[in-house]
């Protein structure tokens, strides 16, 4: 099968796919593991009728934990946001090698480590105890900490880019080789802004190929 323009949305191993089509190696995408936890269903009034969630931290705007009611009437609480072993680490055993040495030999890395090691620490404490979460949403909603922990919650895998400087790329990152376009990081809200960016990949086709009524 052949193409006129490819366009890439890999998500996780959007870095490798650009790498190997001829793309600059910068940014590489490191994967952060955010896992939620559920509040046990209750005889009570919801603690939360809507989402709650904190004002961002501009440097780490993803972090901090929200209180989700889902449409089941099921209340989440999460993400954590912690380095994850595996680009697809949705268990917390899952690791691999090749991707912990992509982590380790990325000059990036280490600066995000160096620079946010505090955090780290608040971040491993939710990852080893579910109770500190709990806690950490009780201080938006108080009622919560009376409030019993059910199983744990589905975990998802964010790509992050980070820049061979240490910088967390917060902005879409789309970059052209011959032949392709490559959607290099599309973090949060890049699920709420989808249609905004299917129109940009869609102008830089057709600025490629040129309008469709030229083509056969
Ligand atoms: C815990 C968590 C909470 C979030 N909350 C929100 C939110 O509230 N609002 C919001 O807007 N965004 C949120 N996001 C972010 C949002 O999920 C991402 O920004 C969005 O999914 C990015 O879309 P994407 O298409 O670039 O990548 P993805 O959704 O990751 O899709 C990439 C796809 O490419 C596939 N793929 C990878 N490699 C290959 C290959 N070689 N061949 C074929 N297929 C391949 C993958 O399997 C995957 O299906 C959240 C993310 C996480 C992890």
């Amino acid at each position: 099968m052949t193409a006129g323009w490819v366009v890439t949305c890999a998500g996780l191993w959007s870095d490798e796919l650009a790498k190997r089509s001829g793309a600059d190696d910068n940014p590489r995408i490191i994967p952060f593991r955010g896992a939620y936890v559920h509040l046990a269903a209750s005889d009570q009034p919801p603690v939360v009728r809507g989402m709650v969630y904190p004002v961002p931290d501009p440097d780490l705007p993803f972090l901090g934990v929200h209180i989700t009611r889902h449409i089941s009437g099921e209340i989440s609480i999460g993400p954590t946001a912690f380095v994850a072993g595996a680009k697809d680490a949705y268990t917390l055993s899952r690791v691999k090698l090749r991707d912990l040495w992509s982590l380790a030999t990325w000059p990036g890395t280490w600066r995000v480590a160096k620079q946010f090691w505090r955090t780290a620490i608040t971040e491993l404490r939710f990852l080893l105890s579910r109770t500190a979460m709990k806690n950490a949403a009780a201080e938006f909603i108080p009622e919560i900490r009376h409030r019993a922990l059910a199983r744990a919650g589905a975990a998802g895998v964010r790509a992050q880019a980070v820049d061979r400087d240490g910088t967390l790329v917060d902005d879409f990152v789309i970059s052209d080789v011959p032949g392709a376009t490559h959607v290099r990081n599309a973090p949060s809200p890049a699920a709420t802004s989808s249609f905004a960016l299917a129109r940009e990949l869609v102008d830089r086709c057709e600025t490629h190929l040129g309008p469709p009524e030229a083509r056969e």
